[in-house]
């Protein structure tokens, strides 16, 4: 008899992730199926991929470019709609058994707590979410009897670890983070970096923004206030340690001292896959490690005084209430600046440590609440690039 394939949405598909999800997919069409793809102005490629995968229904986010998706698929049986709404709307379809939230930034948001309504099991790209709302989304998971199976690499590490040793007490985790490229470098360099150089990652080839993230450690930040949401963890029990690299996604220290580490070659196929299809594991044909190529796997403390956004995100968490959500929003902010060549690199951390001075703290925060502090947020980061001199 043929077992019932699982039904995907992939928010994001246009995306690194999204379109890694769908090699993944194609390779096991067998065990999943595509239901709903979105992508934010990508026509081009979202038609492509509707074409190939016959979702139920593909959303584009940029409304302007709605007729020229509908022409495209016309001659297909495959709906059409367009806008942020629509995203937040198609999640809820009855066919659709999981979500991969894989829209980068604050965006995700909505969409994700639209899907844990509905009841979809998620799999969780867009770590933003539980940076902005973590406290929010955690708990509406548990309500809704909804499982958040993280698809961020040390995440996924992390919760590999932990199958079979739910009931056992975490004593800490070590989040492993590459360094980046400007790993070793001082002030003096940053101040000098060119976006062109910031998005060249040696281990990993990501979206623009999370390629950012990682140059400058916030990436690693964003991570830290994840993992206290997805595994219920105290501020003091989550450690960063560079590990140039990438082979030890991340690691458990229990109770009794020992420590659980996930390992393999970085590849984000990996912890995608697994996230689908858990508690399966899937036979894979990715590369396999091999130790005679990295005869040393080394470790070192992370540099928060050169990389300011480490300890801006550790002050974040520790703070608690909207200042996570502050320190996102800015971050945002700071990285499109970045990227359109606005402001420097080492300006990223002085636009995201005024937004956490200034934008006005709150302890326990609605939902409503955390709209109100990104659009502030957002509105004093503005404010504060135009008082930023324009770097050459
Ligand atoms: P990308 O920038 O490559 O892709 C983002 C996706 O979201 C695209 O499909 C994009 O559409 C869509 N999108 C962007 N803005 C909006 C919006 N306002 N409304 C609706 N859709 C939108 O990002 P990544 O795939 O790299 O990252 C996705 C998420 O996964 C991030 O939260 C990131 O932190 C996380 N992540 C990524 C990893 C990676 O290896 N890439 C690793 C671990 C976590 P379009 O293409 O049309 O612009
Ligand atoms: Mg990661």
């Amino acid at each position: 008899m043929e077992t019932k394939k699982k039904n995907i949405a992939i928010l994001g598909s246009t995306g690194s992730i999204g379109t890694q999800a769908l090699d993944v997919i194609r390779a096991n069409s067998d065990i999943f199926a595509v239901e709903v793809l979105t992508g934010n102005e990508n026509a081009d490629l979202l038609i492509k991929q509707a074409i190939e995968f016959n979702p139920n229904a593909v959303v584009i986010a940029e409304e302007s470019k709605y007729l020229y998706v509908k022409e495209a698929l016309k001659a297909f049986d495959i709906k059409v709609f367009a806008g942020n709404k629509a995203i937040v709307e198609v999640v809820t379809m009855d066919s659709i058994d999981m979500v991969l939230a894989a829209i980068v930034g604050y965006a995700g948001l909505e969409s994700t707590i639209s899907a844990i309504k509905a009841e979809k099991q998620i799999a969780l790209a867009n770590k933003e979410t539980l940076v902005v709302a973590g406290d929010l989304v955690t708990a509406l998971a548990k309500e809704k009897g909804v499982n958040l199976y993280p698809v961020d690499s040390e995440h996924s590490a992390i919760f590999q670890c932990l199958a079979g040793e739910f009931q056992n007490p975490i004593e800490k985790i070590y989040l492993t983070a590459s360094g980046g490229p400007f790993r070793g470098k001082d002030k003096n360099f940053l101040a000098t970096i060119k976006k062109e150089q910031a998005l060249k990652h040696p281990n990993w080839e990501m979206g623009a923004k999370i390629t950012i993230d990682s140059a400058s450690l916030m990436n690693k930040g964003l991570e830290v206030i994840e993992a206290k949401w997805l595994f219920g963890l105290k501020p003091e029990q989550i450690e960063v340690i560079v590990h140039p690299q990438s082979i030890v996604h991340s690691i458990v220290q229990f109770i009794d001292g020992s420590m659980k580490a996930q390992m393999g070659l970085p590849d984000m196929k990996l912890p995608i896959q697994y996230a689908l299809g858990y508690p399966q594991r899937i036979k894979s044909d990715f590369p396999r490690f091999n130790f005679m190529n990295y005869p040393q796997l080394t470790f070192e403390q992370a540099d928060t005084k050169t990389f300011r956004n480490l300890a801006l995100a550790f002050e974040a968490m520790n703070k608690g209430g909207n200042s996570p959500c502050i320190l996102n929003a800015a971050n945002e902010i700071a990285v499109e600046a970045f990227l359109k060549d606005k402001i420097g690199f080492l300006e990223m951390s002085d636009i995201v440590e005024h937004c956490l001075q200034t934008v006005s703290f709150i302890n326990k925060p609605s939902y409503a609440d955390y709209v109100e502090t990104d659009t502030e947020t957002r509105r004093v980061a503005f404010n504060q690039l135009s008082n930023l001199t324009i770097k050459q």
